[in-house]
């Protein structure tokens, strides 16, 4: 049996997992969650009722991530991972026939999942720091007219922050819904978020901010993401996602998450910190550092070829992201903040591999 004949030539997406001493490759947090938290959900899995289906409308984590943003529960969409958070607004907005618009280079998932629903992908550039370019931006949104036109802030992978007002732009010039992937929105200084209203689903142009508990939480592990959107929004995409989709385990785990909001936010200000002082370092060194907003540093070695840096790093225990196969990323790695000592091991390593 052959696939669709849409799908033959796409690529699935790759991110290998290879067991090594300091793994800084896939932007997760290099602490577990508070203690405190980790007890509590033990506590709490004793309750469930593992013969009942969850909460279907998962009401509790809806109200606990709806109070955390200061908005209606309405406006709360929640899914495994915020993979499952696009795909689910891929199904409901993309789809054959319709268009999808992103700036590249970023997250690669947007465009495989907008391919994956049948949806034609046209692709913008950005500027030569990764900037958004708002010539270009207005070139792809009128000949375009895409119905789904996404931004990443901090952009993975390269951590640039758009501009504010390159995303007002972005908003007022585009035809459809805007999806502002904030995955790392908390290691930034500004958030899409303040730009969110609850409009008429009559509006022309409506903004969604996509974030995950997979990061900032500490809590890859649990599959966990949201979609701050309209009330309108939110309810076509209930009925797209299949029903029971979110485990009662989970669903336990974002509440109780929610309620130790201050060591997460004393973690983000913990890999802020390092990641300040890791681009400094990395300024000395002989690679262009991208300036970051997020919880990982895209950089390029000037004198030796990116793939055998990334090699040299891996023969020394050391896992970084390598892009320099990428389009527009030649000679490019990616390195996650992670703790102090396996940062220190980074530095070390890389001196060693560059001279
Ligand atoms: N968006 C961006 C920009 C990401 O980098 C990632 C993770 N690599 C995701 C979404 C997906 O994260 P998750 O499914 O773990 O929430």
């Amino acid at each position: 049996m052959t696939v669709r004949d849409d799908l033959s030539a796409l690529e699935g997406y790759h991110s290998p997992q290879v067991d090594v001493r300091v793994r800084l490759n896939t932007n997760e947090s290099p602490e577990q969650p508070p203690s405190a938290f980790r007890a509590a959900l033990a506590a709490e899995i004793e309750g469930v009722s593992w013969n009942r289906y969850p909460d279907r409308s998962t009401t509790a984590l809806r109200r606990a991530i709806a109070t955390l943003h200061d908005v209606d529960p309405s406006m709360i969409f929640v899914a495994n991972g915020s993979n499952e958070v696009l795909q689910t607004i891929l199904l409901t907005y993309a789809g054959p026939r319709r268009t999808v618009a992103t700036f590249e280079p970023t997250y690669q998932l947007h465009a495989h999942i907008a391919r994956l629903t049948g949806a034609t992908v046209v692709e913008g550039e950005r500027g030569p720091g990764f900037e958004l370019d708002l010539d270009e931006v207005r070139r792809v949104l009128s000949s375009a007219r895409p119905d789904v036109t996404f931004l990443c802030s901090p952009n993975n992978p390269t951590g640039v922050v758009d501009a504010e007002e390159s995303v007002r732009q972005v908003v007022e010039q585009a035809p459809g819904l805007v999806v502002v992937d904030e995955a790392y929105g908390q290691f930034s200084s500004w958030s899409a978020l303040s730009m969110l209203t609850d409009t008429s689903a009559n509006d022309d142009t409506s903004i969604a901010v996509v974030r995950t508990f997979s990061k900032t939480w500490s809590m890859a592990a649990a599959r966990l993401g949201y979609v701050i959107a309209p009330a309108w929004m939110v309810a076509e995409l209930d009925k797209v996602v299949l029903p029971y989709h979110l485990d009662a385990v989970k669903q336990i785990a974002g509440v109780l998450a929610v309620r130790h909001v201050d060591e997460m936010n004393e973690r983000v200000a913990r890999i802020v910190a390092e990641r300040e002082s890791l681009v400094s370092e990395l300024a000395a060194l002989d690679v262009d550092v991208f300036p970051s907003g997020a919880n990982f540093v895209l950089f390029r070695p000037r004198s030796t070829g990116g793939r055998v840096v990334w090699q040299g790093l891996l023969d020394r225990g050391v896992l970084v992201r390598d892009c320099s196969g990428w389009p527009r990323l030649a000679d490019c790695l990616r390195v996650t903040i992670g703790t102090v000592d396996e940062n220190d091991s980074f530095v070390r390593s890389l001196k060693e591999v560059l001279s």
